[in-house]
């Protein structure tokens, strides 16, 4: 009898698991505590690129700040390929590269030295660095051995990948990326995030532009006032963020839905009542405005439903000018 291979290996674990998770900053002087991670359930999957998608102060940080050991969960657990935070920090740092929101790149050491010096933190033996490789990969060959402070905004973000990436870790994460970078070279660096998931690193990346969790992620959860309010392949939420309930009042009670509105996705909901479910962008409400009065029946009242991705999305769409930190200028 033969043994089949899915029989004696084990489901492979997430590259990151996260259930509960809780996290609450005391106030300081006084102040109010504020709850910036309300009991946070994710599961990234190997080899996935995922995008964590949501407004400014959702708790983006706070979770990746969480994920790096930067930050203490207030309740909650986190493993990372298997290795649970608590019990297994070590091989977590190992197992995952972060790279994080702020620009900081130490102004006295070159692009080389400082992979040199992230690999020696990192334990890396000499012989298995693979500075070369990250600075070609990186396109940072040309800068490698000038002073970092002499470098621009992309260039810096592009040694902050190369430093979380020193010692190969499986899992990348990437805290807001773009933010505060101009058009081009946000094409970039999301070519470069494209080829690093291509190579087999499972991408974990925050971002606050819907265009950009839309154009590079196969999933996307959405986070707002610290909760994932919702979570999904990318093309399935764009489908839920556009969709809108039409919800009609007529003048008499209906026998079924008119036949000049069958080709909408007509319910009926009460006697008097209908629910006409349409997306935005491909249905004009003047057709089914249209098609209302062609059966004859009138409308006393007419409201909308929007879907509770509504407020996030209006959040996310709003076009603000991106401030540009400090250091990236
Ligand atoms: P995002 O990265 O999505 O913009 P953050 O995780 O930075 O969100 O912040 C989430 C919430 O937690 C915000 O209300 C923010 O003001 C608060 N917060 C973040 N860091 C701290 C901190 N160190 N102390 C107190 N409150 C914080
Ligand atoms: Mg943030």
């Amino acid at each position: 009898m033969t043994v089949q291979s899915s029989q004696i290996s084990q489901a492979e674990p997430a590259a990151i698991a996260i259930a509960g998770l809780r996290k609450t900053y005391s106030g300081r002087r006084g102040g109010a505590a504020r709850e910036a991670l309300k009991g946070v359930d994710l599961a990234i999957r190997p080899g996935e690129l995922f995008g964590l998608l949501g407004p400014n102060g959702a708790g983006k940080s706070t979770l990746i700040n969480i994920l790096a050991g930067l930050v203490i969960k207030t309740a909650g657990t986190v493993s990372v390929c298997g290795f649970d935070i608590d019990r297994n920090p070590r091989m977590v740092r190992s197992a995952i590269g972060i790279v994080p929101q702020e620009l900081s790149v130490d102004p006295f050491f070159t692009p080389r030295e400082a992979l040199e010096l992230q690999g020696g933190l990192y334990g890396v033996p000499k012989r298995e660095r693979r500075t070369d490789e990250l600075l070609r990969a990186l396109f940072l060959t040309d800068v490698a051995d000038g002073y970092s402070r002499r470098m621009s905004g992309g260039m810096k973000r592009r040694l902050m990948v190369a430093k979380a990436m020193v010692h190969t870790p499986p899992v990348l994460v990437l805290d807001e990326p773009t933010a505060g970078v101009d058009v081009e070279l946000r094409q970039n660096l999301w070519a470069m995030i494209r080829e690093l998931n291509a190579r087999g690193t499972t991408i974990l990346l925050t971002t606050h532009y819907l265009e950009e969790a839309q154009e590079l992620c196969e999933r996307i959860a959405i986070i707002n006032h610290g909760e994932v309010v919702a979570c999904d392949s990318t093309a399935n939420l764009v489908q839920r963020i556009d969709r809108k309930d039409l919800i009609i009042l007529l003048d008499r009670d209906l026998t079924g839905i008119p036949a000049q509105l069958a080709r909408f996705d007509a319910e009926q909901r009460g006697p008097r009542t209908l629910r006409i479910r349409y997306q935005r962008s491909e249905t004009e409400m003047s057709a089914i405005l249209t098609g209302l009065q062609a059966s004859g029946l009138h409308v006393v009242d007419l409201s909308t439903e929007e879907s509770d991705l509504e407020d996030v999305f209006v959040a996310l769409t709003t076009k603000t000018k991106p401030v540009l930190p400090a250091a990236a200028q």
